[in-house]
C-alpha cells in the first residue's frame, strides 16, 4: 500500500516489494488508495508482470490517499478484519509518519506491518534519507538554475517558494546547491531586515541578480517579495513552485534506495519483524522500531546551515 502524500520512488518500492516477495515464494496483493481502499476493500493481486515499466515513473500506480475513518478504533478494526478476509499476513505501508501510526496499529491488532520512508519532505528521521527528497530537490534546482539566468539577465532579485510545511530540508539542499543568497526555514528564526541588509551588500559589491530560497512553511514568498520591494526597490519577481516538486522521474539514488528499502521490507516480514521501518543508516539497512522514528524528526543539519550562510556572503 502506499498512503499520504505521493513521492517520486515510490513505483520503484513497490516493484521491489513484489518482485522480492515472488522471488522468495510469496503471493502479492496490492491495496490501492491507501487506508481508504483498505477499508473499500480495493485490492488487486499484482503478479510480476503488474510492476514492469514502472520504476522510471513518478506518482504511485497504487494511488494513494488520506482517510479520516481509519484514525478511528472502529476503522482500524474495520481495515484489520478486511485484511484477515482476504487471507494477508503482512503488510507494507510506504508513506510517511502519520502512515506508519496506522501500521503500527494494524500491528498492534495482529497484522505484521512494515514501514519504508517515502517523502519529499526528508523529515522522517533515524535514517540516512527519505524516498522522493534526492528527486524533489533535483527538481527545485533545475528550476532555480533556469530562474537565475533570467534574473542575471534583468538583474533582477528572485524568491522562489518551495515545499516544506514543517520542514526546511528541500530548501536547504536547494539553497546550497542552487547557490541561494539567503534560504528561510521554519526550524530556524530569521529576520527579514538581515536578508535586505545582505542583498543590498551584494549589490554594492557589483551582484547582478539575487535568489533566496523560501520553505513555505517558514513565509510566503510573496510577502517576502514584496517586503524586499518596498525596503530597496529592487525589481523582484516571485515564483512558487508547488506539485512540479511531487512529480517527475526518480532519480538514481531515490530508485537503488527505493529497491533496497522495498526489498528488505520483504525479507523484515519474513523474519518475523513488525512495527518497524525499513531504512538505511550510515548505508547500511537497518529495522527501526516505528516509535523510535515517531520519536526522531530529521532536523536540518547546523553544519549546512552554517555553510550556506558562509558560502552567499
Ligand atoms: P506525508 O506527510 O508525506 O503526506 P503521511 O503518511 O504522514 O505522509 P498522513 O496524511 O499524515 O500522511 O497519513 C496518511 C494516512 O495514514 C491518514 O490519512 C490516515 O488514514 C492514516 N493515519 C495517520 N495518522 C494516523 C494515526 N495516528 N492512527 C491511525 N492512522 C493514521
Amino acid at each position: 500500500m502506499t498512503s499520504g502524500g505521493d513521492a517520486p520512488g515510490m513505483n520503484a518500492a513497490i516493484r521491489a516489494v513484489v518482485r522480492t516477495a515472488i522471488y522468495r515464494g510469496l503471493e502479492v496483493v496490492g491495496i490501492r488508495r491507501g487506508y481508504a481502499g483498505l477499508l473499500d476493500g480495493d485490492f488487486r493481486p499484482m503478479p510480476i508482470e503488474s510492476v514492469g515499466d514502472i520504476i522510471q515513473r513518478g506518482g504511485t500506480c497504487l494511488f494513494t490517499a488520506r482517510c479520516k475513518e481509519f484514525m478511528t478504533e472502529e476503522g482500524q478494526r474495520r481495515g484489520y478484519e478486511r485484511l484477515l478476509e482476504a487471507g494477508i499476513e503482512g503488510l507494507v505501508v510506504l508513506g510517511g509518519d502519520g502512515s506508519f501510526r496506522g501500521a503500527k496499529r494494524l500491528s498492534e491488532l495482529g497484522i505484521p506491518t512494515v514501514g519504508v520512508p517515502c517523502t519529499i519532505d526528508n523529515d522522517i528521521g533515524a535514517c540516512d534519507a527519505n524516498i522522493g527528497f534526492d528527486t524533489a530537490v533535483q527538481t527545485v534546482i533545475q528550476a532555480i538554475d533556469k530562474i537565475r539566468d533570467t534574473a542575471t539577465s534583468h538583474e533582477r532579485t528572485y524568491v522562489i517558494e518551495v515545499m516544506g510545511r514543517h520542514a526546511g530540508h528541500i530548501a536547504l539542499a536547494a539553497g546550497l546547491a542552487g547557490g541561494a543568497e539567503s534560504v528561510l526555514i521554519p526550524e530556524v528564526s530569521f529576520s527579514l531586515e538581515d536578508v535586505v541588509a545582505k542583498l543590498q551588500r551584494g549589490v554594492a559589491r557589483g551582484k547582478k541578480h539575487s535568489i533566496i530560497v523560501v520553505a513555505e512553511g517558514a513565509a510566503r514568498a510573496v510577502d517576502v517579495g514584496k517586503y524586499i520591494e518596498e525596503k530597496t526597490g529592487f525589481d523582484t519577481r516571485v515564483t512558487v513552485l508547488g506539485h512540479v516538486q511531487r512529480g517527475g522521474a526518480p532519480t538514481v539514488s531515490d530508485r537503488v534506495l527505493a529497491s533496497r528499502l522495498g526489498a528488505f521490507a520483504v525479507d523484515l516480514l519474513l523474519k518475523g519483524e513488525t512495527a518497524v521501518m525499513a531504512a538505511t543508516q550510515n548505508g547500511a539497512l537497518v529495522a527501526v522500531p516505528f516509535d523510535e522514528v515517531f520519536a526522531s524528526v530529521r532536523q536540518p543539519a547546523q553544519e549546512l546551515c552554517e555553510l550556506a550562510e558562509i558560502l552567499s556572503n
